[in-house]
């Protein structure tokens, strides 16, 4: 086959016309860190997502940070997480100086294995760290259930959920803390962002103190007509907040997500389609529960061919690729950390060797899908 001539990247953000005037609005306005702009995103998200409410950060791992700092975690505490994750969580939960304890996944969908999390549940355990991977929910009830009966508190990872629905819910509207990501290659962006969202007005006070090093009033309140620029901190605290330059761009993108979603669902399909029958290739599966898949990652398991040489064949074809992810119980701090934090994980070592994520975002045309495809074919044939 006639090899492309442009690379097609394995993401690209979509960024339109009312991205752009949006943040040039914001610019012009002559307030551009945390503010309204910051305030009316926070509350669009929770109409989405159905949450009461909803704090805007830098990113997702800051929300993970003080989510878990406002858990007030104790040496020794365990977090049970899919090892199949992104690291940051991990990071965090060791930042914490409590412990990881890993759940195996289901070599399908690779998503954490619900059946498998109370076996790993002890008398250290304080909380549950879900992933909705590559945008397909895992089984929230099963999860809540084993959190209240044994009073743990869950944490979903939705940075790959933008769009997701469990049984006609979205992600962060099940009453307990929610993370998302607006990384640039996450299904909306702010360039760098995140947004944690609850259903707890304590829990969201606490985390705007930690979000702005303690202190009690935001920026734009303290300098506002009449307002008071003294200060007083409460707490030690962090410096985790969105600028309105980026929660502008986050409007303008969350306006889009339905049409996001809706392309990336199609190229999704098309990928289905092109790539059945391979008998060197396993499709990503998606749950039997009712759902909505956000399509975040198209993720495929390539078998009984090195992984090495396929991305190398890929990069001949002008093709992108991503990895999602390495297993975090092999990477070497965790390895020497944790020891055996490894053990009994047979689905996510399976799954790690052979996993590959194809270009997917919605700027993709249906011929790049195909020219995947076809290469794909020829590379394993
Ligand atoms: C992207 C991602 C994160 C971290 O998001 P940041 O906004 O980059 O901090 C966390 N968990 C998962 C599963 C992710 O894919």
């Amino acid at each position: 086959m006639k090899i492309r001539k442009d690379f097609l990247p394995f993401s690209r953000p979509s960024i339109g016309g009312t991205e752009i005037s949006g943040v040039v609005a914001c610019l012009k306005s002559g307030w551009i860190t945390t503010g309204a702009l910051c305030k009316a995103f926070e509350d669009k998200f929770c109409r989405l997502t159905g949450a009461k409410q909803a704090i805007t950060l830098n990113s997702a791992t800051a929300g993970m940070h003080l989510m878990l700092k406002a858990l007030k975690l104790k040496e020794g505490d365990e977090v049970i997480t899919p090892s199949m994750t992104f690291a940051s969580t991990v990071n965090m939960i060791t930042l914490h100086n409590a412990k990881p304890v890993f759940v195996d996944i289901d070599y399908g969908t690779l998503n954490i294995n619900s059946d498998l999390i109370e076996e790993k549940i002890s008398s250290k355990t304080r909380a549950i760290i879900p992933v909705h991977f590559a945008g397909a929910p895992v089984d929230m009830d099963k999860i809540n259930r084993l959190a209240r009966k044994h009073h743990l508190t869950v944490i979903e990872d939705a940075a790959h959920a933008v769009g997701t629905f469990y049984k006609g819910i979205h992600a962060g509207g099940f009453g307990h803390p929610a993370i998302f990501s607006f990384h640039p290659i996450k299904n909306i962006t702010t360039g760098e962002g995140g947004m944690i969202t609850l259903n707890s007005a304590g829990l969201e006070k606490k985390l705007r103190l930690l979000r702005f090093h303690g202190i009690e009033r935001d920026a734009w309140k303290r300098y506002g007509k009449g307002g008071n620029p003294s200060y007083d901190i409460m707490e030690l605290g962090y410096k985790y907040n969105m600028p309105d330059l980026l929660a502008a761009l986050g409007l303008a993108q969350l306006d889009r997500w339905k049409e996001l979603n809706a392309r990336r669902r199609k190229l999704a399909e098309l990928y289905l389609d092109g790539l059945k029958g391979l008998l060197k290739l396993d499709l990503p599966q998606v749950p039997e529960y009712e759902h909505t898949h956000a399509w975040h990652l198209f993720i495929v398991k390539i078998k009984d061919y090195p992984r090495d040489a396929f991305m190398e064949k890929l990069a001949d074809y002008n093709i992108g690729y991503g990895l999602h992810f390495p297993p975090v119980h092999a990477l070497s701090y965790v390895r020497k950390k944790y020891g055996s934090a490894g053990r009994s994980l047979p689905e996510t070592k399976r799954a790690a060797q052979r996993i590959i994520s194809l270009p997917l975002f919605p700027d993709m045309t249906e011929d790049d899908v195909q020219y995947v495809c076809r290469a794909v074919k020829e590379i394993l044939k």
